[in-house]
């Protein structure tokens, strides 16, 4: 399937888990996927916009396809989590070899000051760390899929009720209920 690169985009961060806001790197997996890291710099942009570390000084070609190999196996993780299928073993030693290394540490300057320097390595390895508490413990069994169709985000629900739908409802949410708003209209003028 071809993959439509873009860059410049602004990345949404609502999964409520920066593993699965990294996944969700690819936007509409299943119709028309698009690769919102195209580039180098839009890996080094996703990281400093995600919080995870200040500046990503340089990334190369190699780093950007070692953080898409990584984004790859959470993503296939997380699906294999939420729909309650087997893990790739393969998949699984990438996030365990990613997190093998030292990650990004908050350093505290002052109150409301922390620094945050790392490199790809360090970056990577707090999204592997991160990617191994959610899918080696219980918060595992909250990762659902967006009801928002083409939308393929994965996210934590962690309502009460354990009802969330969407990955987000200003955007998800909304769209589909404005469809279903107009469908619903559509039928009402035709008849
Ligand atoms: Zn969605």
């Amino acid at each position: 399937m071809p993959v439509a690169h873009t860059h410049g985009v602004s990345f949404l961060f609502v999964s409520d888990h920066p593993a699965l806001d990294f996944a969700a790197t690819v936007a509409w997996r299943t119709t028309r996927p698009v690769e919102l890291l195209g580039g180098p710099q839009d890996f080094a942009r996703w990281a400093a916009e995600a919080g995870l570390v200040d500046r990503l000084e340089t990334v190369s070609r190699a780093d950007l396809i070692s953080a898409r190999a990584l984004r790859e196996a959470i993503h296939r993780l997380a699906l294999a989590a939420a729909g309650g299928g087997p893990a790739d073993p393969r998949d699984v030693a990438r996030v365990r070899r990613a997190a093998a290394h030292p990650p990004v540490r908050p350093v505290l300057r002052d109150l409301g000051r922390v620094e945050r320097r790392g490199g790809v390595r360090e970056v990577l390895a707090t999204l592997g760390a991160g990617a191994a508490d959610l899918l080696g413990g219980p918060d595992r069994l909250l990762i659902r899929r967006c009801a928002g169709e083409p939308c393929t985000r994965l996210f934590l629900d962690r309502s009460r009720a354990g009802t969330r739908r969407w990955c987000s409802k200003r955007s998800c949410g909304s769209r589909v209920n404005a469809a279903a708003y107009r469908r619903r209209t559509q039928r009402h003028d035709h008849a």
